[in-house]
């Protein structure tokens, strides 16, 4: 499933749960369901495959294109959890409709974990897994040079 797709930053992506009821309703169509997935991607500070997993319940209308929603009862279209979409009248992949909700969860950024320490800049050790002897453990921004260069002067 999800085939054909990228779900970057993620390398892989797969659904491991998907639920999904359709239902007519002149003309439109609601989809109800959830879906759970799974991914893989290299952690952002230190490279290392992270096993990525989310997911959510979804709800939203699909209208044939080329015209908005039916009529005027659909006061619900104001809720901000109902997504609207399009489908060309004749059909549609089942596929997509979960792409989309897919594609709308995908993490920005994936991290290992929020205390990941990184690749250390100097010698390249992954500092989760060996603590490096470079001097200056702590990460030294452009602020910290300002104030070593002003203590030297004075
Ligand atoms: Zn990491
Ligand atoms: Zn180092």
């Amino acid at each position: 499933m999800l085939e054909g797709m990228d779900p970057a930053p993620l390398s892989t992506c797969r659904l491991t749960d998907a639920e999904l009821v359709l239902t007519a309703e002149s003309g439109d169509l609601w989809a109800e369901g959830s879906f759970a997935a799974e991914g893989e991607a290299p952690c952002d500070r230190c490279s290392e495959p992270v096993v990525v997993r989310f997911g959510k319940a979804f709800r939203s209308l699909l209208v044939p294109k080329g015209r908005g929603p039916a009529g005027t009862g659909h006061a619900e279209l104001r809720e901000e959890d109902l997504d609207v979409g399009y489908y060309d009248g004749k059909g549609l992949e089942v596929n997509d409709i979960f792409w989309e909700q897919v594609a709308l969860e995908l993490p920005l950024k994936v991290v290992c974990s929020e205390d990941c320490r990184g690749i250390c800049p100097a010698c390249g050790a992954n500092r989760n897994r060996e603590p490096c002897s470079c001097p200056g453990g702590a990460p030294q921004g452009p602020f910290d040079a300002l104030k070593t260069l002003k203590g030297k002067k004075e």
